[in-house]
C-alpha cells in the first residue's frame, strides 16, 4: 500500500444509556469497539455492514462530527480525535463529509449557491466575485449549471440534490472525504450516475475517500479495498477483488450471497443469517457473530474473541475468524447455529 493519508488506531465510541428520574448512566452502547486501519493517499476504502453496525458512527468520528471515546485518527500526523482550536479549523478544510440525505442538510429557504458557498465564508476565502466564480465552477464540476446557483433545493430532483451536497462538501477542495451512504436515498436509475460522478471527481481532485454503504454491490464499483463491519468491529478487510472472490469471514460470505447475479444460468448458494444483529448494549461473548454464524464452533467461538489476522503469509487480506485464521484453523466447522 502507498503512503497512508489516514491512520486509525484503536478507535472507540461508547454512548451512555440513561434511565430513572435522575437520568443516571445505566449502561453503555459500544457502537465502535477499537478499530484500526489505514487509508492510502488517493485510495477509496469501502466500509460495509448492516444498519446499526457502527459504520456511520465511525465515519462521523473521522470528520470529527462525533468525539471519539478513545483511540486516534492521524491525518498527516495531526490527530483528528483530539485536535482543537485553529488546528481543528484547518482540518475541517481538508476533511469533509457527504451525507445520505442532502435535502435535510440544505436550508429550503436558501439559494443553493449560498449553501455551497457556506464553507468558503466560514473560512474567509475569497471576495464575493471569487466566491461566486468558485461556486459556478463547482456546479459545473458536479454536472449542474451555473444558473442553478440562484435556485432553491425544492426545484431539484433527488440526484441533483445529491450533486449539490457533493458540491458543498468539495468547495473547500478537501483531501479526505467520508461519503456516508451517498446513493442509498436515490432511485436505482440515478445511483450509477452519482457513483460515476464520485469516481470522476476523485480522479480529478485527487481525493481520498471512505465510502460507507450497507450494500456490498454498491461499494464494489468504487472501492480499491473493502472493510466489513459487524457490531462495532471490522471483521474483514481486503483488496476489493480478493474480498469479492474469496471472502474469508462467514458474515462477508452471507452479505455477498445476498447480491443478485445478473445471469440466470449462474447460481450462488444463499447464506441466510439467523436472528437479528444483537444489541451493542449487551454484545455476545467471544466472537460477536457466533449466535448467527452458520459455522460457529461452540466451545471456542462463544468464548474466545477473534482478532483481525492475515489469512495467509504475505497477504494483505485480514479476517477475524477462528476457523479461517490462526490457531483454530484446523477445526472442522460444525453447523451448530442452523
Ligand atoms: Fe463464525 Fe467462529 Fe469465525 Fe466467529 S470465529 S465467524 S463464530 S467461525
Amino acid at each position: 500500500m502507498t503512503e497512508p493519508l489516514v491512520q486509525v488506531r484503536n478507535l472507540e465510541k461508547h454512548f451512555p444509556v440513561r434511565g430513572g428520574v435522575l437520568q443516571r448512566t445505566t449502561g453503555w452502547v459500544k457502537a465502535v469497539t477499537g478499530v484500526s486501519f489505514d487509508i492510502a493517499k488517493g485510495e477509496t476504502l469501502g466500509l460495509v455492514g448492516e444498519s446499526g453496525c457502527g459504520k456511520s458512527t465511525l465515519g462521523r468520528m473521522l470528520v470529527r462530527l462525533l468525539d471519539p471515546t478513545g483511540g486516534s485518527i492521524l491525518f498527516e500526523n495531526v490527530d483528528i480525535a483530539t485536535a482543537s482550536g485553529n488546528e481543528l479549523k484547518t482540518l475541517r478544510r481538508d476533511v469533509q463529509m457527504i451525507f445520505q440525505d442532502p435535502y435535510s442538510s440544505l436550508d429550503p429557504r436558501t439559494q443553493v449557491g449560498s449553501s455551497i458557498a457556506e464553507g468558503l465564508k466560514i473560512h474567509g476565502i475569497g471576495d464575493s466575485d471569487e466566491v461566486q466564480e468558485r461556486v459556478s465552477e463547482m456546479l459545473e464540476l458536479v454536472g449542474l449549471e451555473r444558473h442553478h446557483a440562484s435556485r432553491f433545493p425544492h426545484e431539484f430532483s433527488g440526484g441533483q440534490r445529491q450533486r449539490i451536497g457533493i458540491a458543498r462538501a468539495l468547495i473547500l477542495r478537501p483531501r479526505f472525504v467520508v461519503a456516508d451512504e451517498p446513493v442509498s436515498a436515490l432511485d436505482v436509475s440515478v445511483q450509477a450516475q452519482v457513483l460515476n460522478l464520485l469516481s470522476e471527481l476523485q480522479q480529478e481532485l485527487d481525493l481520498t475517500l471512505l465510502f460507507i454503504a450497507h450494500n456490498l454491490a454498491v461499494v464494489e464499483h468504487v472501492s480499491d479495498r473493502v472493510a466489513v463491519m459487524y457490531l462495532g468491529d471490522i471483521v474483514e478487510i481486503a483488496h476489493r477483488d480478493d474480498l469479492y472472490r474469496e471472502p474469508q469471514h462467514p458474515y462477508t460470505e452471507a452479505l455477498l450471497s445476498a447480491i443478485p447475479i445478473p445471469d440466470p444460468t449462474l447460481k450462488r448458494d444463499r447464506v441466510v443469517l439467523v436472528g437479528d444483529v444483537p444489541s451493542p448494549l449487551n454484545p455476545p461473548t467471544g466472537c460477536k457473530f457466533h449466535p448467527r454464524c452458520p459455522i460457529a464452533h461452540l466451545g471456542v467461538c462463544d468464548i474466545e474473541t477473534p482478532h483481525l489476522e492475515y489469512v495467509a503469509e504475505g497477504s494483505i487480506h485480514e479476517a477475524s475468524c477462528h476457523l479461517r485464521t490462526g490457531a483454530y484453523r484446523h477445526l472442522d466447522p460444525s453447523r451448530t447455529n442452523t
